[in-house]
């Protein structure tokens, strides 16, 4: 039976070491500032809204949030993001997506100061994120990477699969993958022989939004699994990318859903945050 990697457990330790450092800047005079800006109404939006608000609140950092109208014109959207770029107490902005159909999303990225995009998502970024030259990390793959290196596995040199090539997720995952020295393969819809590709990896990354896509027989014994998805099954419960049951009876290490990468994407923009504010002194 594998181990279950403990997203929780994981995030709240580096929680600690984030509020440390934060304590320590406050008292040297500014603490990390983070905005975060809503445009329009989608519940599910709110609510990581108020988790972002809730984890600057718990690690110290001062925060501001914007609440936009759904019909806000995309031109005070963005002269929001330019006053925010030259706000000193501000170290990072989020624009909460999606944004309504109005609003052109690259733009809005396009115009956040990159030393202040703490998702990493600005071609500035993610052209240093290739490079291997970032401050700022994505913070769904860089979560993935706490949650690996909490196992103790070594990644060099290891076959590392990723299932999903997205902007978000699967492409920076493989960049960090490479950057950690593992021999790194990406598939996606049209990869072929998948089961194949997958038996090989000593370390998985499920990055699919497909429920139970990955089952036992496309595991090579031992490997370290992690699961990126969430999904909602029939009954609305919230469920990974990987028939956990069966995989987990292969599997060295897995993480769960809920419980696993999900609880580190906020916590890495939190250390997003803090690094941004370092790169601002
Ligand atoms: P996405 O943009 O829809 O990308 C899905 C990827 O899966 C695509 O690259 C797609 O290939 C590939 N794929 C689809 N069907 C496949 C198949 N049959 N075989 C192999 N590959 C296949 O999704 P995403 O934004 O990367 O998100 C992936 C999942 O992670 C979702 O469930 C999302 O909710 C979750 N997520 C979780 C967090 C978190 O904090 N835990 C953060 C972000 C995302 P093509 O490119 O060929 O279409």
């Amino acid at each position: 039976m594998a181990n279950i990697i403990d997203g929780k457990l994981v995030s709240a330790r580096l929680r600690e070491e984030i509020k440390a450092e934060a304590q320590a800047l406050a008292a040297a005079g500014r603490a990390p500032g983070l905005a975060v800006i809503l445009v329009g109404e989608d519940p599910a939006s709110q609510v990581y809204v108020k988790n972002k608000e809730k984890g600057c609140d718990e690690v110290g950092f001062y925060s501001e949030k914007y609440f936009l109208a759904e019909d806000t014109e995309e031109s005070e959207l963005l002269a929001l993001i330019e006053k925010l770029n030259k706000d000193p107490k501000i170290d990072g902005i989020l624009v909460q997506s999606p944004v309504p159909k109005h609003i052109d999303y690259k733009k809005v990225v396009d115009t956040i100061d990159p030393s202040k995009d703490v998702d990493a998502f600005s071609p500035v970024n993610v052209g240093k994120i290739m490079l291997g030259e970032y401050d700022l990390a994505p913070c769904t793959p860089a979560g993935v990477m706490e949650l690996i290196a909490s196992t103790g596995t070594d990644i060099s040199g290891k076959n590392c699969v990723v299932i999903g090539r997205s902007n978000i997720v699967g492409k920076p995952m493989s960049m960090l993958l490479l950057h950690a020295n593992g021999t790194v393969t990406v598939c996606h819809s049209k990869t072929a022989n998948l089961k194949e590709v997958t038996r090989n990896a000593d370390i998985l990354v499920a990055a699919v939004g497909k429920a139970d896509f990955v089952t036992a027989d496309m595991i090579k014994p031992g490997a370290v699994v992690i699961d990126v998805g969430m999904n909602r099954n029939a009954e609305g419960k919230l469920t990974g990318d990987v028939a956990f049951a069966e995989v987990e009876k292969v599997a060295s290490y897995i993480t769960p859903v809920p419980g696993g990468v999900g609880p580190m994407t906020i916590t890495m923009l939190l250390k997003n945050t803090l690094t941004a504010r370092k790169l601002h002194t």
